[in-house]
């Protein structure tokens, strides 16, 4: 035996011709550091036609492959101490870098290929795994066969010119790879990065792992986990980054105001009556609706508060309208390119009753926000007399917002 034995059952020998006529693969099979033996089902069939396969019991389409040709073929192989036996199926575990990588360090792969609708169901006993090269169906499984042969060679030592190019390559650590440019410099006006010719081995290198990370963000953001961010030196740079990939984010908001005497009590910029003349105490109007509305738009995007945007001590915003700070909100929001996707906002008063100014609420915040009624949820709940809504010592407001980036 040489170096890494593949050993392949299959029907369709003549289909490895291919591995004759891959480069790399093919120098890896002159210099002898893999073999490739290919084991043809057909030999192993039985009776004068050298039959391979029968009808499914129960009924159904299609031929399936007999379990005795294949456990004959199987049986005729030398296995070497460090083997494992796959099994091409749609149904097995999709094929991995890592798992490339795995069986890089044994020293022989024996591959077991079905054809027409599959096989015995006796046969996956003889597999230490079984795997899919995707979540397709083809005819056969030579051609996954033939991709493992292919992707497992190619990490083999000696195998690749210049191993260092198997390290930086997309699937390693989960990433994919960086851009890549060769010559021309300029190309129908497409300019080569002036980075990559700066000769700044350190800053050429941060940028790679930089654009790696965003390229799998980008494109396959389900390959990124947090190990990678805690391994990144930029993480923090690239969480960032992140942001511009992300689509949603969702805003929490709460206020309460005050009830005392001698103010009006506005709530979503509706003037409301209370029972005994009181109204909400604060430097603006104290609509606790629109401020926790407010509140959660800003959380939702980590702007802080309205504290921040209106404070207390500028005389500026004393008895302001707060509808007119929310439509203030609402633009800084635009103005990062997000819109709001729903509101749901509950309110906690003991008295006076909300529900019929529910309407005028959700129409006075939809003209200002300038969205769709029916995406604001306006409830209202007493707190049982208990806390201090329920004594009430004051009126107080839970907002949530979501928010998609457009
Ligand atoms: N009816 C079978 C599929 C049969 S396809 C089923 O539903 O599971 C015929 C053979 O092609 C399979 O036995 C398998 O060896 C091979 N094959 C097809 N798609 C494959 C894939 N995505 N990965 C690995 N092998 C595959």
């Amino acid at each position: 035996m040489s170096g890494f034995n593949f050993d392949v059952i299959t029907l369709f020998p003549k289909a490895f011709e291919l591995i004759n006529n891959l480069g790399v693969i093919t120098r890896a099979l002159d210099k002898n550091l893999i073999d490739v033996n290919l084991h043809d089902l057909r030999e192993y069939g039985e009776g004068s036609y050298r039959q391979v396969d029968d009808k499914p019991y129960g009924g159904g389409a299609g031929m399936v492959l007999k379990p005795e040709p294949i456990y004959k073929a199987y049986e005729s192989i030398r296995k070497s101490p460090k083997s494992k036996t796959l099994l091409m199926t749609p149904q097995g575990k999709v094929l991995k870098q890592k798992d490339l990588a795995r069986w890089s360090t044994l020293d022989q792969i024996i591959i077991i290929c079905g054809q027409y609708e599959g096989f015995d169901e006796r046969i996956r006993c003889l597999a230490d795994e079984e795997i899919s090269i995707g979540d397709y169906v083809l005819s056969g499984g030579e051609i996954p066969a033939i991709s493992i042969i292919n992707g497992l060679t190619r990490l083999l030592p000696g195998t690749l010119g210049d191993p260092d190019s198997l390290v930086d390559e997309s699937h390693n650590s989960s990433l994919l790879e960086y851009p890549q440019y060769t010559r021309p410099l300029t190309f129908k006006d497409m300019k080569v990065p002036d980075i990559l010719v700066s000769g700044n081995h350190e800053e050429i290198k941060s940028w790679r792992r930089r654009k790696s990370f965003e390229r799998t963000l980008e494109r396959r953001s389900d390959l990124i986990s947090n190990e990678n961010y805690k391994k990144s030196p930029q993480s923090k740079r690239i969480i960032k980054e992140n942001n511009q990939f992300m689509k949603f984010r969702i805003g929490n908001g709460y206020d309460i105001h005050r009830l005392v005497e001698d103010r009006d009590l506005i709530i979503g910029g509706v003037k409301l009556h209370h029972p005994e003349n009181l109204g909400l105490d604060g430097h603006s109007d104290a609509d606790v609706l629109s401020h926790s509305i407010m509140d959660a738009l800003l959380g939702a995007l980590s702007l802080g508060d309205i504290g921040k945007y209106f404070p207390p001590s500028d005389e500026k915003w004393k008895n302001a309208d707060s509808l007119f700070l929310l439509s203030k909100v609402i633009d800084l929001i635009r103005q990062d390119g997000w819109e709001i996707n729903n509101i749901d906002s509950v309110l906690v008063a003991e008295r006076p009753k909300i529900m019929p100014h529910i309407k005028l609420m959700k129409k006075n915040i939809s003209e200002i926000l300038n969205i769709d009624e029916n995406l604001i949820g306006i409830k209202a709940t007493t707190n049982e007399k208990l806390g201090p809504e329920g004594r009430e010592e004051g009126i107080s407001c839970h907002s949530v917002v979501l928010l998609e980036k457009k």
